[in-house]
């Protein structure tokens, strides 16, 4: 499939927000898989970026990143960096004002999508090695937070760390997939919504 053929299956599947659509126009996906899936590179499914691990989905990354409610020179933080493309589609949305920390756990991972990152010259994202569900509090508050594993619960960490009006996204476990939930920090507590069924790998946890 070629690029402008996903992007019109996308857009088709419901992805309104120009911004989203520009920002997968604008990342090269070829540059964050392996180079024997090279021709698969806007195929509108997950690929093996290896460790037993996948790139997302394309729709699924511009439909995550639509119910974020991304904006211009948000500070986000991402659990699950992978190949660092939902972060570098990211990017563009949040424009150099903006800021992205991406943590994965995998130290071979966090090598791939540094070196996928810096080959594309973006300059606004950190990708640091860890325990995404216990957040990364050094740089909190964040205006939006994205889990992109399947967790069991939402973890109470990054609840903590969210910015009052801020949004955070995340497929919770239910039955046989996940359920996207999306949470909203007001100043009287949380408001969840659900949005819909995906499929993840899991979340993991060192404790
Ligand atoms: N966003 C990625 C795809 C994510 S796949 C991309 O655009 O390519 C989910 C990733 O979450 C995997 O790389 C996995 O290693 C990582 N992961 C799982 N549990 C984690 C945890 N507790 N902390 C950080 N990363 C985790």
């Amino acid at each position: 499939m070629t690029k402008e053929k996903l992007l019109a299956e996308i857009r088709m599947m419901g992805i309104k927000d120009k911004k989203v659509l520009e920002a997968i126009e604008k990342t090269p996906r070829e540059k964050f898989i392996r180079k024997t899936d090279d021709s698969q590179a806007y195929g509108n499914y997950p690929l093996p970026i290896g460790y037993d691990q996948t790139i997302s989905q394309p729709y699924t990354v511009a439909y995550m990143i639509q119910e974020l409610r991304l904006k211009k020179a948000h500070k986000v933080l991402e659990i699950g960096g992978g190949s660092g493309y939902n972060a570098a589609v990211m990017s563009n949305v949040v424009g150099k004002e903006g800021k992205i920390i991406s943590i994965e756990r995998i130290p071979e991972l966090v090598e791939f999508a540094r070196k996928n990152i810096r080959k594309e010259g973006i300059e606004n994202i950190w990708v640091v090695k860890g325990d995404g569900s216990k957040g990364y509090k050094k740089q909190s508050l964040y205006d939006r937070i994205i889990v992109t594993a399947a967790c069991p619960k939402i973890p109470e960490a990054l609840k903590d760390q969210l910015k009052q009006g801020g949004i955070l996204l995340a497929p919770v476990n239910a039955g046989f997939g996940q359920e996207m939930i999306r949470l909203k920090k007001t100043n009287h507590g949380f408001e969840e919504e659900s949005l819909g069924q995906f499929r993840f790998v899991p979340l993991v946890t060192e404790d």
